[in-house]
């Protein structure tokens, strides 16, 4: 494929008729890939970054459902690099919603020159490994194919919807969407006759605002989820000054918590305490914004057992409040799973909207969903007529993104092929046969931003050494993996994450093997663990 070469401008970028060649290539520009872009430009490496979208964003691009907003504290969300950014940037509310968050990457992108160096609307086809010559080829649909020495798919976490195999959805005569690709213009929803298929975190913010204005409302839910007050608010001046006069503290406090975010738990047990304080800490966290009723509260209302059951029966007793009718709040009250199994839905009025005269609840677990009809949704007991059918299904988590583009590694080994049984990898991070490939998209959890910018940074930091120290090719090791593996796969069995039939552990997709696809460490025990992998010179890598 690629001819005669020559040296363009750009260091370490070479050109040839019909194949450019750069030092990375990065897929994604969304959180993490904008922020791969700018390191491994920082370093001096010619880079390419391809984003399918018209826009950078991600996740923030587009998922623009209404109500999409943060469940971290906005402040908490912001990358940390640039003292001049956090200082010039202004979050206009606690938890920020979509398109606040879009401007912000918009302007992150601005700020530091990124858009030159991505090339939109570019959507990846294949990454090929070539053995002989040490280089990924990135094929695109439409345009000439790239080489790389390093390749880094930043394709999200959450970024590949999944839309159950329904019979019948072609035939649907009404509007169809996914809440993560909801269109730019928006959907007309007022005085229709809308469905929604889905109650996690995606369909509880989306059912809460749509049902301000549509005509009727059907939710099919097939678990009832924990959901808690997110209690946002705009931020006044006054604590604007005093966010960003405090963003080390901010970001020192992420950085001690397991899960990046900036609640602390309280050390005691929920069972040493009386009765009595125990539910006075529990109503006084409830009044708090976010996360804090959950992350700050007694530290075993997180580990499988009895303080957590406690502390859910608290939670299911708040939601019977809130619903008018018994026989609807106890289809909306959770018995199947421990509470923060699931990531916590946040919410402003959701268990409200199901007092509503026009809002109907439809439990698809003892009657399933057997079709779309082109009128509406046919269950095993009834038709529902609809205008519009909503999928707030979810998403093929972690390895979905990667399976949507054809990775071949040494040997003609695909990722996919290699994963089918669930991720096997060294830290998250590199898998066997795939070289100087990593996979950030895999090793972050929690609130993303804090996770994923370390990460970034001990990325680009293994690209420098390597490069600084002539080798040209790194890989993880055959023992280092399955070491890592048998860790994730052993340890990970114990959390509470891994309880609960969720996206955490694939069991949301039919066929999908069940297997934590995050690490279950703690993020502090991540970055040091990664941290003295690198001080001992890359232990777990084989260096060429
Ligand atoms: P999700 O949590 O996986 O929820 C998908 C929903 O679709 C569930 O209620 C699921 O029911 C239902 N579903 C799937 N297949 C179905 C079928 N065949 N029939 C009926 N129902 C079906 O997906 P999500 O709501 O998009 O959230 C995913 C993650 O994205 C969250 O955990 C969170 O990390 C992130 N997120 C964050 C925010 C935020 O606040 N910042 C907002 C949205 C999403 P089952 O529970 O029975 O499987």
């Amino acid at each position: 494929m690629a001819n005669q070469t020559q040296q363009s401008p750009i260091v370490g970028k070479e050109t040839s008729d019909d194949v450019e060649h750069f030092d990375a290539i990065v897929i994604g520009a969304g959180v993490t890939g904008l922020y791969a872009l700018y390191r491994l430009r920082e370093l001096g490496l010619s880079v390419m970054s391809l984003e399918h979208a018209s826009g950078v964003g991600g996740t923030w691009f587009w998922s623009r459902y209404p109500g999409a907003r943060f469940d971290s504290e906005s402040y908490t969300y912001g990358y940390s690099f640039s003292e001049e950014l956090l200082q010039e940037w202004d979050w206009k509310e606690h938890y920020s919603g979509q398109p606040e968050n879009e401007r912000y990457l918009n302007y992150v992108a601005d700020k530091f020159d990124l858009r030159r160096d991505i090339r939109f609307n570019s959507h990846v086809t294949s990454a090929v490994y070539d053995e002989d010559r040490g280089v990924w080829t990135v094929n695109l649909e439409d345009g000439q194919p790239m080489t790389a020495q390093f390749f880094i798919p930043a394709v999200g976490s959450l970024s590949a919807g999944y839309i159950p195999d329904f019979e019948g959805i072609d035939s649907f005569k009404g509007d169809v969407c996914h809440t993560s690709r909801w269109p730019a213009k928006g959907m007309d929803l007022a005085g229709k006759r809308v469905g929604v298929i889905g109650t996690g975190a995606s369909g509880v913010q989306l059912i809460t605002e749509i049902a301000k204005v549509v005509g009727h409302l059907t939710v099919f839910q097939r678990t009832a989820n924990y959901c808690a007050p997110l209690r946002n608010g705009s931020i006044d001046a006054e604590t604007q000054k005093e966010i960003k006069a405090s963003y080390p503290e901010i970001f020192r406090k992420c950085s001690e918590t397991a899960g990046s975010f900036i609640h602390q738990f309280d050390p005691r047990s929920a069972l040493e305490v009386s009765p009595e304080e125990r539910l006075e800490q529990y109503e006084t966290l409830w009044k708090e914004s976010g996360f804090k009723k959950w992350l700050s509260n007694f530290h075993d209302v997180m580990l499988p057992g009895e303080a957590n059951e406690d502390y859910a029966e608290f939670v299911r007793n708040k939601i019977r409040e809130r619903v008018n009718d018994p026989v609807v709040a106890e289809m909306l009250v959770p018995k199947d799973h421990m509470f923060g199994s699931k990531r916590l839905p946040c919410e402003s009025g959701y268990y409200e909207v199901y007092n509503q005269d026009n809002v109907l609840l439809v439990d698809v677990k003892n009657a399933p969903i057997e079709r779309i009809t082109p009128t509406g949704v046919k269950t095993s007991d009834k038709d529902y007529e609809l205008d519009v059918v909503i999928f707030a299904t979810g998403y093929d988590a972690v390895t979905g993104p990667l399976n949507l583009i054809h990775i071949e590694g040494e040997g003609g080994l695909t990722l996919k092929e290699k994963f089918a049984g669930g991720p096997k990898t060294y830290l998250g991070i590199a898998t066997v046969g795939f070289p100087n490939m990593f996979t950030i998209n895999a090793a972050s959890v929690g609130n993303f931003v804090r996770s994923a910018e370390p990460l970034v940074e001990w990325v680009t930091e293994t690209i420098r050494y390597v490069r600084d120290n002539g080798f040209t090719r790194i890989a993880a090791t055959p023992e280092a993996e399955d070491e890592w593996t048998k860790h994730v796969n052993e340890d990970g069995a114990k959390i509470l994450r891994s309880k609960a039939d969720s996206w955490f552990v694939g069991a949301n997709i039919p066929g999908k093997a069940r297997a934590l696809l995050n690490a279950p460490d703690p993020a502090p025990v991540m970055r040091a663990k990664r941290l003295e992998v690198a001080a001992n010179g890359y232990t777990g890598f084989d260096l060429q």
